[in-house]
């Protein structure tokens, strides 16, 4: 292992207006410091979901692998758990400096691979990632003054992180920076449709010289992800996913010893007072509803409007949808980029079937051209939804959005209350007390409050009821991978 001190340091290139991020046919697993094929041999491809193009061929970890991996990143744990707090510092804030060099690169890749506009992946993901491992670099050292009372926080091993395919990245560095800013070791999987970013990221762990096993990425389909969570030597296992495969790892986990944290799905409410800025309302729904697809966990996919301002906020709602750009996702001008998948198109599309078979009326405004190829959904909404209506209660993870009244606080609470998910909520009105009275009394996680979808390191992210359990961000986020 080189010494921190004698790293080089990185040179600030401008990036180039079009960025190629030259994608390999091949992709392997990063096992131990180094990227090699599967014991298995199985290979699967990954798709760029606007044009359907084939963008390269990963390795589909197995069970050897598995056990390769967490081998490796045991014998890593034995020498990074020891290592100076302030030299674990220097490698997350190399990272995080090499994420912001790459960050052009590393958009277009999120963008082609996974469907998202690209004004999404460079102003909100790839900056997020960054700050996530500078954040998380300067916990390091300060673990012991985190918490008050706990003299001696300790980490906890081996981390098995399983991720989706919405905020490739961003969930990678959700879950790698505190695990090794607490000293533990990882072995990630990234989600099927999206591991080219989380290899991307394993090779800038390559340049900065990360000790060997510190980080393992395995590629691979939902049983790489079952068997990482099912391996014995593993200490703790960070899940980010559905709530159908949370309840599944959660089930497989009691009485291992194993810990758990789960960020499920949502359903989360988003509520207009009359008394707030219409205006402003508006543009938090869109961002509440239409930002990433709507393949957004905590997505405002519930619209409560007060009786009063209903007809205005449905007016308005429309027009403001008319006016998103829904296409070429790599396009910087794009609002709406590509379904995710084929799967999670024909999901949303059984939605939208439902919704108009129960009796809700759908509005579909934008009269964008939709290309050929590729997996699209117009963004659009459901008005005269029931609270019973499908499209009221499960998760869609799709662009669509269902609108409901209210005529008090009391109906608008204990209606968004009236959920299996409790993510997070949104609160819009002029009024500071009934704020605070209000927040205070909806269940979820997150509470956003005159505006939504705001991420930051700093702020703590995770659900309550069938959201999952445990926070990432923030301090809370460290105590999910510390024992003491
Ligand atoms: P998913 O099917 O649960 O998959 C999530 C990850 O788990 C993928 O990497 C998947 O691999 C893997 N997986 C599948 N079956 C598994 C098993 N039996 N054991 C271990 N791992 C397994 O969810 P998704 O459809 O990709 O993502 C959408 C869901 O994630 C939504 O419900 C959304 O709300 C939720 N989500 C929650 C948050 C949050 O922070 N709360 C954030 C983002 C998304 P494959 O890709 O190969 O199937
Ligand atoms: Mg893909």
């Amino acid at each position: 292992m080189n010494s921190p001190t004698t790293m080089p340091e990185w040179e600030y290139a401008p990036a180039p207006e079009r960025v190629d991020p030259g994608i390999a046919d091949r992709h392997r697993l990063f096992i131990g410091g180094r990227f090699v094929a599967s014991r298995g041999r199985k290979t699967f491809e990954t798709i760029n979901p606007a044009t359907e193009a084939v963008l390269s061929r990963c390795d589909e970890a197995n069970a050897a692998d598995v056990d390769a991996a967490v081998e490796s990143a045991r014998a890593a744990f034995r020498k990074w758990s020891r290592t100076k707090p302030q030299e674990r510092a220097k490698y997350l804030y190399r990272i995080a400096r090499r994420i912001q060099e790459r960050a052009r690169e590393l958009a277009v890749l999120e963008t082609m691979d996974g469907g998202k506009p690209i004004r999404e992946s460079r102003d909100v993901d790839i900056p997020l990632v960054a700050q996530h491992f500078f954040h998380h670099a300067g916990w390091c050292d300060k673990l012991r003054y985190a918490f008050p009372g706990a003299t001696d926080p300790r980490p906890l091993g081996v981390c098995a992180q399983v991720i989706p395919w919405n905020f490739p990245l961003l969930m990678l560095a959700w879950k790698i920076a505190p695990a090794l800013a607490c000293g533990n070791t990882v072995v990630l999987k990234p989600a099927e449709t999206t591991p080219l970013t989380a290899l991307r990221f394993a090779e800038i762990c390559e340049e900065c010289e990360l000790p060997a096993g510190v980080v393992n990425i395995l590629t691979g389909a939902g049983e790489t992800g079952r068997l990482m969570v099912e391996h014995p030597g593993v200490d703790k296992i960070a899940f980010t996913g559905s709530t159908e495969v949370g309840k599944r790892i959660a089930a497989a986990t009691a009485g291992t010893g194993k810990r758990l944290t789960l960020e499920l799905g949502g359903k989360s409410p988003n509520i207009i007072f009359a008394d707030a800025s219409i205006d402003q309302a508006i543009e938090g729904i869109v961002q509440g509803i239409w930002f990433n697809q709507g393949h957004v966990c905590c997505a405002g996919s519930r619209l409560f409007v007060q009786e009063s301002v209903l007809a205005e906020v449905i007016e308005k709602l429309k027009r403001r949808l008319g006016t998103l750009r829904v296409g070429d996702p790599l396009d910087k001008n794009t609002d709406v980029g590509a379904i995710n998948s084929g799967p999670q198109l024909a999901t949303i599309q059984r939605y939208l079937k439902e919704g108009t078979a129960e009796g809700a009326t759908m509005h579909q405004p934008s009269t964008c051209p939709l290309p050929e190829k590729g997996f699209w959904c117009q963004p659009c909404f459901f008005s005269d939804v029931q609270p019973n209506h499908v499209i009221a209660r499960e998760e869609i993870f799709g662009p669509v959005l269902a609108v409901m009244s209210f005529r008090t606080p009391e109906e608008a609470i204990s209606r968004a209350n009236d959920s299996r998910f409790g993510l997070a909520a949104g609160v819009w009105t002029d009024k500071g007390s009934k704020i605070f009275e209000i927040a205070s009394r909806l269940q979820a996680g997150v509470v956003w409050l005159n505006t939504y979808n705001q991420f930051d390191a700093t702020s703590p992210f995770g659900g309550v009821k069938e959201s999952g359990f445990g926070r990432e961000g923030g301090l809370h986020g460290l105590r999910g991978y510390l024992k003491f």
